[in-house]
């Protein structure tokens, strides 16, 4: 059997002030994606583990993703999406499937679903051989993309560590298609509902309650998989918001019905979503008491809004300036991208004192701070992350500095990155562990790496291109905007 893979993968945020150019994204075209067979952390290496063992014969394309940011531009995006659909295009006759790997939530300056683009141009030149997605639990689906696809799998997880085991169980679908012994069949179910990110962890909460309920479906004959993406707000389409997928065996009235179900329950919880946090001075007031208590571990405060997971410059200040101010003993802050700093930090030295410009670059949501501190490790970035996301896997943060401004160590990258790993603590010498008060850039990834190790977490209100009160944004093209517009008694199609 012959199949062919690859993917395109970008969360894209309208309100962000960090732009993509063709430079941002990471691409790996034809043999180079194998370099990801192994990898326990993405869909491929599970696609690869799956193809190796059936002895498929793979046809790699084109493998690109960039982080969260603005909407890439359309000579950009045409370009990757060639990479994608010529190999697809010149191996059509001789291919037996396809598998693309998708975020879900990518939008491009002319081109509003660009994954339904793809997947109807794939769904055209393979005709009804199968053709099968992944998608991020973030994702915004179109009805033109689950129309073109044979079977949808979602990651099941926030913060996403099942992105390998995704990918598996979306080969071992293909695998039994492939046999005769599964037809897939889709649907998809949209209520009109644009919910913020913030209440969209697996653990507790409404994503929790409809994925329970999903599972129940999953273990129920005929029904090959049932995914609930809660969906990104900040991407700025008529689209976008929370939809159900569900794929069965050659039943698509239970596919309909399973997505009546889930979208009617997801209405249903739809307050749920909402949560209201502490504003950045009640939030360093809360980590103050909080101290009083003297904590054997860190309480973290969760700058939410300037995740750089969800577009986020993660170089905004206005909650590590107030945590200056405050000055607790052992405090630290992770990260802040800002390669200029970085670059003068190594020109003063380990050791020495300098001014310093910190963070503030975009001054869309802040600027910077001007400060004087020491410099007090450098590091290339380089490292295995070992946390649940990390799974063991290579990274490169790009060099990082660590200045120290009173009592509080702040790390700085090269690079724009989500605060995720306990290794951007640990790349300068800081045992996070051991700090009595973390301000850690990130909306909810870092959960699992860094909850086990929280007496608390503080998710904090403040500016930024993630902000969780959806209804600060200038949306344009969101469905029923405002939301109080859609009608109470929504029922599903
Ligand atoms: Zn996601």
């Amino acid at each position: 059997m012959k199949i062919a893979i690859g993917g395109l993968k970008q969360e894209t945020n309208c309100f962000s002030s960090v732009p993509t150019p063709e430079s941002s994204w990471a691409v790996r075209s034809g043999e180079e994606i194998f370099a990801l067979r192994g990898t326990a952390s993405t869909e491929i290496g599970g696609i690869l583990s799956v193809a190796d063992r059936c002895g498929w014969e793979i046809l790699p394309t084109l493998f690109a993703h960039t982080s969260p940011s603005q909407p890439t531009d359309k000579k950009t995006y045409e370009k990757l999406r060639e990479g994608i659909l010529a190999p697809i295009r010149a191996h059509k006759d001789t291919l037996d499937g396809v598998i693309l790997c998708f975020h879900g939530a990518m939008t491009v300056t002319g081109v509003s679903d660009p994954e339904g683009d793809i997947s109807a141009e794939v769904r055209k030149l393979i005709g009804s051989k199968p053709y099968m997605i992944t998608l991020d639990l973030h994702a915004n689906n179109t009805k033109e993309t689950v129309d073109a696809v044979d079977a949808v799998f979602g990651y099941d997880t926030n913060p996403h560590i099942d992105m390998y085991d995704r990918g598996r169980e979306c080969a071992l679908c293909m695998e039994k298609t492939l046999a005769g012994t599964w037809k897939p069949v889709t649907a998809h179910c949209h209520p009109p509902m644009v919910v913020p990110t913030i209440n969209m962890r697996t653990a507790e909460g409404p994503i929790h309650k409809l994925l329970q309920r999903a599972f129940e479906w999953e273990q129920q004959p005929g029904v090959i998989n049932v995914s609930v993406f809660g969906g990104f707000p900040y991407t700025d389409c008529d689209y976008t918001g929370l939809n159900i997928v569900a794929t069965t065996d050659g039943d698509p009235a239970l596919a309909k019905q399973i997505c009546t179900e889930l979208g009617s329950k997801a209405w249903e919880l739809r307050q749920e979503f909402i949560k209201q946090l502490p504003d950045i001075p009640e939030s360093i007031r809360l980590a103050g008491e909080k101290l009083k208590t003297n904590p054997a571990l860190p309480v973290i405060l969760a700058d939410v809004s300037d995740n750089a997971g969800g577009g986020g410059s993660s170089d905004t200040t206005m909650l590590m300036r107030a945590l200056l101010e405050a000055d607790f003993p052992d405090s630290a802050v992770g990260c802040i991208w800002d390669e200029e700093t970085v670059n003068r930090a190594i020109e003063v030295g380990v050791g020495n004192t300098g001014r310093f410009r910190i963070g503030g670059n975009f001054h869309d949501y802040g600027e910077p701070v001007e400060t004087e501190a020491t410099v007090r490790a450098i590091t290339d970035g380089t490292c295995r992350c070992y946390g649940l996301m990390g799974r063991g896997d290579k990274f490169a943060f790009g060099k990082g500095v660590r200045l120290q401004v009173g009592n509080v160590h702040i790390c700085v990258y090269s690079t724009r990155r989500a605060c995720n790993y306990r290794e951007i603590f640990t790349n300068l010498g800081i045992d996070p562990a051991r700090q009595k008060v973390l301000l850690i850039k990130s909306r909810g990834h870092f959960r699992a790496d860094f909850e086990p190790i929280a007496d608390c977490i503080i998710e904090v209100d403040a500016p930024g291109a993630v902000n969780p009160n959806i209804l600060r944004y200038p949306y344009q093209n969101v469905y029923g905007w405002p939301v109080t517009e859609v009608p109470a008694d929504w029922q599903p199609e």
